[in-house]
């Protein structure tokens, strides 16, 4: 393997177990980038030449290398089956069936691979040029261990163009499903296969789905961003008085309504159109509900989309806390790693200033185990989902009413 070689200083990441190498922390006069084909392995050094770890190089890319193992070896057959092997006997360790993601790129040591499984049908992704370039080998090493029926292959992820990969539409091989099942929280969900978002369901909302659901028995329940139905049909099957679900594509909700049905025997309503015009709608038609579940796509993708993504939280949690009902629940999540935890936390807090609630955090979700976090590596932890009690008690402060004398009597 041909050498990397990093400058002095810029060894501590990788050292401290991160895997992404930037193409600005390069010793390019010594180990220039142009000498490697893309795809091809290095071995990474610091400035004295200490290996570091096996990495693939993308010359193109900013990321310019992904460190696939702290060995000297080449990332061929033999280490895919290892990590696969590892990462499929994580999930049955995890899981009673066979419905889970089973390869988290970097959260499983797998730069660039995603591959998730419905029974015996499977959807991947590939991000990066090197997996792209090992895709044979990934196919081959998947029959060996799942046998699958059907493989769809989603190359719409825009991730792609950062390593200078086509984004293509999708692959099928095998006969991929129309519908896809999944078994989730004693849910049967059907999603769509072959045309359904991105590789068809939201695992990563496995645990949130559960633990909202079990505060809804009895309540009713509006399901924002719906898909085809995570929150609201594992809210419908446990026990929900209502469910509402909302969301701007026609098909998904058709999925959603389909699933709430054979889950919980009852009808349901659906609302199609985008969110933050629908959410206003509902408002004025005077519309209240004992939870409300906020699910949107990623809005921050890019560091430069920051401020544009935050203003887009801040409203949506803002429209979605007027529905919640005194005492009801806001279910908020974000899927944009670039959002920290505490800035979804400031987008409550702040709906709850402007409202005059009483916010009060009663859990604090993240994606489910089959999408494991790299320690190292806080990009490899993005989802986030908090429950937040609300209760209508203060006055707002930014906007004095006439009773406000009577009120703090009250209190
Ligand atoms: N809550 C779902 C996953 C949601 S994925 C689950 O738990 O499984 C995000 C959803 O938001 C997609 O179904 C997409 O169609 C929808 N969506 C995207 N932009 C929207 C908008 N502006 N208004 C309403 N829905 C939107």
């Amino acid at each position: 393997m041909k050498i990397l070689k990093l400058r002095r200083s810029e060894d501590r990441r990788i050292r401290a177990g991160h895997l992404w190498v930037f193409s600005n922390e390069v010793d390019t006069a010594h180990t220039p980038l142009t000498a490697f084909e893309p795809g091809e392995e290095a071995a990474v050094t610091d400035a004295r030449g200490a290996f570091l770890g096996s990495a693939c190089v993308n010359p193109h890319s900013l990321i310019c290398a992904r460190v696939y193992s702290r060995e000297k070896r080449p990332l061929d057959a033999d280490l895919l089956r290892e990590r696969l092997t590892d990462a499929l006997s994580l999930r049955e360790r995890l899981f009673d069936s066979p419905y889970f993601r089973l390869a988290f790129g970097e959260g499983d040591f797998l730069p660039g691979l995603v591959v998730d499984r419905y029974g015996s049908h499977l959807a991947c992704q590939v991000t990066t040029l090197a997996m792209e370039r090992r895709r044979d080998l990934v196919r081959g090493i998947l029959d060996e261990l799942v046998h699958p029926a059907s493989v769809l292959w989603d190359d719409t992820a825009g991730s792609r163009v950062l390593e200078g990969l086509e984004t293509g539409g999708r692959v099928f091989e095998g006969p991929v499903p129309e519908e896809l099942e999944v078994l989730e929280n004693g849910c049967v969900y059907l999603v769509p296969g072959r045309e359904g978002q991105k590789t068809g369901w939201f695992y990563d909302q496995r645990d949130n789905h559960r633990l909202t659901a079990s505060l809804c028995r009895g309540r009713d329940v509006l399901d924002a961003f719906s898909y085809a139905g995570g929150f609201g049909v594992a809210a419908a099957r446990a026990g929900a008085s209502s469910v509402v679900y909302l969301d701007a594509s026609a098909k998904a909700l058709s999925f959603a309504e389909r699933n709430h049905r054979a889950n919980s025997g009852g009808g349901c309503e659906t609302v199609c159109g985008d969110a933050f015009d629908a959410l206003k709608e509902l408002r004025d038609a005077g519309r209240t509900f004992d939870v409300v579940s906020i699910d949107p796509p990623a809005f921050i993708k890019r560091r430069r989309d920051y401020k544009e993504g935050l203003n887009a939280y801040r409203r949506l949690n803002y429209l979605g806390m007027q529905l919640v009902r005194d005492g009801g629940l806001l279910v908020t999540s974000s899927c944009s790693q670039l959002l920290s935890a505490d800035d979804l936390r400031g987008c409550v807090s702040q709906a709850s200033a402007r409202l005059g609630a009483l916010p009060r955090l009663l859990a604090a979700g993240r994606q489910g185990p089959d999408h494991p976090v790299h320690c190292a590596m806080p990009e490899t932890a993005y989802l986030k989902c908090l429950i937040v009690q609300c209760a209508r008690q203060a006055r707002p402060h930014n906007r004095p009413g006439r009773d406000d004398t009577q009120q703090g009597q009250q209190q």
